[in-house]
């Protein structure tokens, strides 16, 4: 049994962020009360050993729940594969991740779906959920089978990486995937206009000479998609939203009543384009980074719940392919271990947004809007959970991360504010930063 005396319980499921006690037994919260005396914690120990942690100056929240993580495997394990991508979530304090389609061969068929979420529960990790492709081959043309994917355990459905370019196959994917209640995640780009471009087109992407992407590429795909959903009822998720536009057409659309959800990765609330360097290319993400006013309008769009959720992207590359030159290295960032540090030190401790509102959207409510195990610490829920230590502080080094990828921007800085302590379903998997 474990004992966290006087830690700073986050739970916005249960509205709480205060000083408690927490038990756990039996791989679940038995309780959180105000203080507990020895004799009432052995009585409830039942005769097990209680192994006490002293939580003052620390956090403990719901372990945080990543809808949007590339774990490479099959196909891309030189990058990353699912047992490393586990272990690099616990590291960085998510419990659950959900593995996004396009590896290789994509995950198109249920087969392939059961493989995927077998390899999660042999890691032993984080849980890892699958989530299966729209269209067979992510060609963006023929529906998978949405029923039988989703037998084999698929909770969702993305052609994540490539846009559903042909907006009849997009309704289509909306109205069948009703029938199924799971969430098609949209990966808002559209192709033409985005065109060759390697960074968000304006005054930066002139001054290095770099082809551009309008913010447009995002922005109308974003309203296509609402209406798609307005017109089907389909539920819909929008996957790494980084524009002003974007931001405004989702807060009409939640105005309407239109089913939708959205997530931002941490790196398009941190960076903005003017920061970039030709050499930077772990910072070469898509969506590319925004202005610094598309900045401004995502935090205050997660600030007023406009955008639901924050997801990584976590996008483990080789190092030989970030030091290409900028327009030859491939987009993405590998974030899970230090996702929430960056979020903890850029965005809470400045005071732009809170740590309770960066659980709920990290946890509560992908639980909620996916239908996953977490997000609550309520009794009787399992103990999928996470000690934060905010005085924690580490460099960020090659050695060691757990992750195969080191493509990270934050590499050989320093970080502070870091999970401590995580367990999932009551199993302590991680210690002082060590993954056990
Ligand atoms: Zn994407």
């Amino acid at each position: 049994m474990w004992w966290l005396k006087d830690v700073w319980v986050i739970d916005p499921s249960q509205k709480l962020s205060a000083p408690r006690d927490v038990l756990v037994k039996g791989g679940q919260v038995l309780e959180i009360s105000s203080s507990m005396t020895e004799e009432e914690v052995s009585v409830k120990a039942q005769g097990e050993a209680v192994d006490t942690v002293d939580g003052k100056g620390k956090f403990v929240f719901p372990g945080l729940i990543d809808v949007h993580t590339h774990l490479r495997e099959p196909g891309q394990e030189d990058k990353e594969d699912i047992l490393s991508g586990s272990r690099a979530a616990v590291r960085g304090g998510f419990t659950t991740i959900l593995a996004m389609a396009n590896t290789q061969p994509v995950i198109d068929s249920r087969a392939l779906v059961e493989y995927v979420r077998m390899q999660g529960d042999r890691a032993g990790f984080a849980h890892v959920h699958p989530i299966g492709t729209v269209t067979k081959g992510m060609q963006g043309t023929e529906l998978v089978e949405m029923a039988t994917m989703k037998e084999g355990g698929a909770v969702a459905f993305s052609d994540d990486g490539k846009n559903i370019q042909n907006a009849e196959v997009m309704r289509l994917a909306l109205e069948y995937a009703k029938l199924t209640g799971l969430l098609i995640i949209s990966h808002c780009e559209d192709k033409d206009l985005a065109g060759e471009g390697q960074m968000r087109r304006g005054v930066s992407s002139a001054r290095m000479g770099l082809k551009g992407i309008p913010a447009s590429a995002e922005s109308v795909i974003v309203a296509r998609d609402l209406m798609l959903a307005e017109e089907t009822g389909g539920r819909l998720h929008l996957a790494h939203i980084s524009t002003t536009e974007s931001v405004d057409l989702i807060r009409q659309a939640k105005a309407r009543g239109v089913n939708v959800t959205a997530e931002v990765n941490p790196h398009h609330l941190i960076f903005c384009d003017e920061q970039l360097g030709i050499t930077d290319t772990f910072l070469k993400v898509n969506p590319p980074l925004g202005s610094r006013a598309d900045r401004e309008s995502l935090i205050e769009g997660l600030r007023d719940g406009t955008i639901d959720m924050l997801a990584t992207d976590h996008a483990p590359h080789t190092q030989a392919e970030k030091s290409r030159p900028f327009a030859e290295a491939p987009f993405g960032i590998a974030s899970l271990e230090t996702a929430l540090s960056a979020v903890w030190e850029n965005l809470v401790v400045p005071g732009r947004i809170s740590m309770d509102r960066v659980i709920e959207a990290w946890s509560v409510t992908p639980a909620l809007r996916f239908g996953l195990q977490g997000g609550s610490l309520v009794a009787g829920a399992p103990a999928d959970m996470v000690l934060f230590d905010p005085d924690f502080s580490e460099v960020i080094e090659p050695a060691t991360l757990v992750s195969k990828a080191r493509n990270t921007p934050f590499l050989n800085k320093t970080l502070q504010g870091f999970p401590v302590m995580v367990w999932v379903e009551g199993r302590l998997v991680q210690r002082n930063r060590i993954v056990l």
